[in-house]
C-alpha cells in the first residue's frame, strides 16, 4: 500500500453516496449514509449480521433503488434504467457470495457474453480478453469446461475475471469468500489482493479481517443501518471507538 485514503481523497470520489436512506417495509434499512469512495481505494466494509451491507453494496450498481439521497459513480447519477443502466452494472461490478455464473455456459463463455452483448466487443476480441483474464486469476486451462466442473474458489475467481472483462471502474465484493471451503479462501484472497495492487477501486464486505488489515486503506463499520466508525484498518483494529465495533471485534478476532 503507497498511499493513504487521505492522499487518494483529495481527488474528486469515484463513488459518492449522499443522504442515502432505503426501507424494507418498516425497516430503516440504510440511515443517511454519507460515503465518499476516492478513485484506487479499497474499502472494507464489515459488521454484525443484517446492518445493511449487503444492501449498501447493491444500491451501488442498482440492483436496489433507494428512497432518498443520491449516489454518483464518476461523477454521473445512476441511471434507472434501459441501456444506460447496463452500462453502469458493467461499470460496477460485483462478485457475490454465491459465484452466480451461467452453468450451461463454459467457463469462457461466461466471461465473454457481457462483452458482447452489453459491451458490443467483436467475439474474437472477447475471447482474447476472456484468455488473458482467465490466466490471470490463475484458471487459464478451465476455459472450456462447466462451472460445475470446477472447485467452488475456481468458480469464484471465474466470476472476479468476468466482472473484470467489462473493464469496470469500481468492483463491488459481497462477502466473496463466505461459501468456500477454507483451504481456497486464500486463493480468491490473493487475486483480490492483486487487483488491490493494481489499483482497482473497490467495495469488499468481508469476515476474512487479516484482508482487510492487509489490503484496505478504509475500514468502515456498519450497525443497524449506519455507518458508526471508519478508520485505517491499523486504527480500527487495534483501538475501536464505539461500544459496537469493540463488541464486534470481541467476537470475531
Ligand atoms: P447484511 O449484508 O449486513 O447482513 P443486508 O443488507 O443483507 O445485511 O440486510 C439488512 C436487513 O434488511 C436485514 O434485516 C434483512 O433481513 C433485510 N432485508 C434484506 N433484503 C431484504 C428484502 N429484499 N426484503 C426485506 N428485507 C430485506
Ligand atoms: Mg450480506
Amino acid at each position: 500500500m503507497t498511499e493513504n485514503s487521505a492522499e487518494l481523497r483529495d481527488a474528486a470520489p469515484l463513488v459518492a453516496l449522499r443522504g442515502v436512506n432505503k426501507h424494507y417495509g418498516a425497516l430503516h434499512v440504510l440511515q443517511d449514509i454519507d460515503l465518499e469512495i476516492a478513485q484506487g481505494e479499497v474499502v472494507v466494509l464489515i459488521g454484525p449480521s443484517g446492518s445493511g451491507k449487503s444492501t449498501l453494496c447493491r444500491t451501488i450498481n442498482r440492483l436496489e433503488t433507494i428512497d432518498s439521497g443520491s449516489i454518483e459513480v464518476d461523477g454521473k447519477p445512476l441511471p434507472a434504467e434501459g441501456r444506460e443502466l447496463a452500462r453502469l452494472r458493467a461499470q460496477v461490478g460485483m462478485v457475490f457470495q454465491s459465484f452466480n455464473l451461467f452453468s450451461h455456459k463454459t467457463v469462457l463463455e461466461n466471461v465473454v457474453l457481457a462483452q458482447v452483448k452489453v459491451g458490443k466487443v467483436a467475439k474474437a476480441e472477447a475471447e482474447k480478453t476472456a484468455r488473458e483474464l482467465l490466466e490471470r486469476v490463475g484458471v487459464g486451462a478451465q476455459a472450456d469446461k462447466y462451472p460445475s466442473q470446477l472447485s467452488g474458489g475456481q468458480q469464484q475467481r471465474v466470476a472476479i475475471a468476468r466482472a473484470l472483462a467489462m473493464n469496470p471502474k469500481v468492483m463491488l465484493f459481497d462477502e466473496p469468500t463466505s461459501a468456500l471451503d477454507p483451504e481456497m479462501v486464500n486463493e480468491v484472497l490473493e487475486v483480490m489482493r492483486s487487483l488491490a495492487t493494481r489499483g482497482m477501486t473497490m467495495v469488499v464486505v468481508t469476515h476474512e479481517m487479516g484482508f482487510a488489515r492487509s489490503a484496505a486503506n478504509r475500514v468502515l463499520f456498519m450497525a443497524d443501518g449506519k455507518i458508526v466508525e471508519e478508520n485505517t484498518p491499523d486504527a480500527f483494529f487495534t483501538a475501536p471507538r464505539t461500544d459496537r465495533a469493540k463488541d464486534f471485534l470481541s467476537k470475531i478476532l
